[in-house]
C-alpha cells in the first residue's frame, strides 16, 4: 500500500542528490518560490560518486577559482575555501573530499534559506507516472510523491559488477582492502578512475607490482604547475569541414606552438558549439578514434598527481600497458587474464591478485534499474542515438519513445553526454542547471495559475 511522501505536492523533484541534484537545488531554492523535494538513495545528500571519498590525495583535477557551483558566483567555492579550506586558494587543486563538504554546506545553506520550500527526502524513485498535470513518482515502492515537473539527476553508475577478486565498482573502498601490501593488481582503464585506484594504493603504502591497461595505453596529461594565460587565436577553421579535416588542423596546431593546453583552453567554451557542428555518423567516429585523445588532455590532472604517477613509473612499481584482455578463471584470491598487447598477436596468459575495473562511469540506459526498466516499458525514455545516455531535447526534456519532448520530465547532467559530450566537471553541469532552472521557473510560472510556487 502506497502512502504519500508528505501531504503536500511538489512544484519540482529532483531525483538524485548528488552534485547535480544539489547545484540545481540550490539555484530553484535561490531564485523561485517553488516548492523543491530533492530525493536521493543514499543516507548522504550532496556527496555523488566524485565527492564522496575519504582519499585526501584525490584532487580536483580543476583549479578552485573554475569550481563554483553558481554559475552566477564565480568565486563562491574560493570564498568557501578562504572560510574552510585550510589555506588553499583560488590556483589551488583542492581534495575532492573538501569539494563534497562545500556541497553539503551549500545544500544545507539552500535548505535554510528556502524556509521550507526545499526539503530533502531519503529513498529510490523506483518509478515515475506521467499524468495530465505533472508526475507522481513512487520512492522505495512504498510512497508516492506528486510534483509538477520531474529532473532526472541519476549520475554515473560504476564500469561493472564484483566476481570475487574482481571489483567492478572502483569507487567503494573494499576495492582495495583485504589486498598484501606487496599483491599484484591489475586495473582495466588508464584514465581518471585508474588514477584515482592508484593514489589510494599509494597512500595505504602498497607497494606491490600495478599494471595499467587500456586499448591505446594514454594517460590523461597534467596541468601545469600554474595557470597560463588563454592565447589569443583564431580557431574558427576548427568548426568546418569534415572530421579528418578538422583533426589534421588541429593537429597542425598544436605542433606550430600552441599545444594541447593552449588549445584546450581556448576552445574549452566552445566544446559543444563543436560538437553540434558533428553529424551523427561524425560523432560516433570522434567516440571511436578522437576521444581518448581527446579525453586525456581535455581532463588533465593536478601536477603533484602528476608526480606520483611519474613516480611509480620510475620505480618499476606502474606499468602502463596498451593491450586487449579477457577475463578468465576467477576465485576470491585470484583472476587469470590473457592479454593482448596492441600491434601483436601473442596471447600472454597472466595471474592477478586483485583486477579492478577502472573504466569509468556509465550513463547510458539499463533496464536492470528499476526507474529505467519502467520508464522504457511506459514509453518515457529512450537512449540517445550514440548509446551513451538518455535522449534529451535542446531544452534537456526527456524523450520518451514516440520521440516528442516531455512536458514533465527533464534530465540534468552526465546522463545527457549523448547531446552534449562534455557535461561531467562542475564547470559544465553548473551552466546546464542555470539554463533549467530557468526553464523550469518560466514554464511553471506561467502555467496556470502557479504564482510564485503556490496554487492561486
Ligand atoms: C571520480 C570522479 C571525479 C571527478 N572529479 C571532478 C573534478 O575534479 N572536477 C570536476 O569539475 N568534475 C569532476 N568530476 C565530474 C563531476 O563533478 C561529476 O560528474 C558530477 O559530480 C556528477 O554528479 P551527479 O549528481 O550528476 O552524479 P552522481 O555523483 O552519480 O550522483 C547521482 C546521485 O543520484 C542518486 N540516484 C541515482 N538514481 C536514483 C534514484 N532512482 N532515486 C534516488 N536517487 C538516485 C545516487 O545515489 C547519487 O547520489 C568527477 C567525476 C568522477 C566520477
Amino acid at each position: 500500500m502506497m502512502r504519500p511522501a508528505d501531504e503536500l505536492p511538489a512544484d519540482i523533484a529532483i531525483v538524485g542528490g548528488g552534485a547535480s541534484g544539489v547545484l540545481l537545488a540550490a539555484l530553484l531554492a535561490r531564485k523561485s518560490g517553488l516548492r523543491i523535494v530533492l530525493i536521493e538513495h543514499t543516507s548522504k545528500p550532496a556527496l555523488g560518486v566524485a565527492y564522496s571519498t575519504r582519499c585526501r590525495g584525490h584532487l580536483l583535477n580543476v583549479r578552485a577559482s573554475d569550481m563554483s557551483a553558481l554559475a552566477d558566483e564565480p568565486d563562491h567555492f574560493v570564498n568557501w575555501l578562504a572560510r574552510d579550506g585550510g589555506g588553499l586558494g583560488r590556483d589551488d587543486f583542492a581534495p575532492r573530499a573538501d569539494y563534497g563538504r562545500y556541497l553539503q554546506d551549500l545544500l544545507a545553506d539552500s535548505v535554510q534559506r528556502s524556509e521550507g520550500r526545499l526539503r530533502v527526502v531519503t529513498g529510490e524513485v523506483t518509478a515515475i507516472h506521467d499524468k495530465a498535470h505533472g508526475v507522481e513518482l513512487d520512492i522505495d515502492g512504498t510512497r508516492t510523491l506528486h510534483a509538477h515537473r520531474a529532473v532526472l539527476a541519476t549520475g554515473h553508475r560504476p564500469p561493472s559488477a564484483d566476481h570475487g577478486a574482481y571489483h567492478g565498482n572502483p569507487w567503494r573502498e573494499d576495492a582495495i582492502e583485504g589486498l598484501a601490501p606487496e599483491a599484484s593488481i591489475l586495473l582495466i582503464g588508464t584514465s581518471l578512475t585508474m588514477i584515482d585506484v592508484l593514489v589510494s594504493l599509494m597512500e595505504r603504502g602498497h607497494t606491490g607490482p600495478i599494471v595499467a591497461l587500456s586499448r591505446r595505453g594514454l594517460v590523461p596529461r597534467f596541468h601545469p604547475p600554474a595557470p597560463i594565460p588563454s592565447p589569443d587565436v583564431d580557431t574558427r577553421d576548427l568548426f568546418a569541414g569534415s572530421l579528418s579535416q578538422r583533426a589534421s588542423r588541429f593537429r597542425s596546431r598544436v605542433r606550430n606552438g600552441l599545444g594541447w593546453a593552449g588549445l584546450m583552453q581556448v576552445l574549452r567554451p566552445h566544446n559543444n558549439e563543436l560538437w553540434h557542428g558533428l553529424d551523427l555518423d561524425q560523432r560516433r567516429r570522434f567516440l571511436r578514434h578522437l576521444r581518448p585523445w581527446w579525453d586525456i588532455h581535455r581532463h588533465r590532472v593536478a601536477p603533484h598527481i602528476g608526480e606520483i604517477i611519474e613516480g611509480a613509473k620510475a620505480r618499476g612499481q606502474l606499468s602502463i600497458v596498451a593491450a586487449k584482455i579477457e577475463i578468465g578463471h576467477t576465485t576470491d584470491r585470484k583472476v587469470d587474464v590473457t592479454i593482448v598487447r596492441r600491434g601483436s598477436s601473442t596471447r600472454e596468459q597472466c595471474s592477478f591478485d586483485r583486477v579492478i575495473d577502472c573504466r569509468g562511469p556509465r550513463n547510458e540506459v539499463d533496464e536492470r534499474l528499476p526507474l529505467h526498466a519502467q520508464m522504457v516499458t511506459d514509453g518515457l525514455l529512450r537512449a540517445d542515438p550514440l548509446g551513451q545516455g538518455l535522449d534529451v531535447s535542446d531544452k534537456e526534456a526527456l524523450m520518451g519513445r514516440s520521440g516528442k519532448p516531455s512536458r514533465h520530465l527533464y534530465v540534468l547532467g552526465p546522463p545527457t553526454r549523448g547531446r552534449y559530450t562534455e557535461i561531467v566537471a562542475i564547470p559544465d553541469i553548473r551552466l546546464q542547471a542555470a539554463e533549467v532552472a530557468e526553464h523550469l521557473v518560466a514554464q511553471l510560472l506561467q502555467s496556470s495559475g502557479l504564482v510564485g510556487g503556490h496554487t492561486a
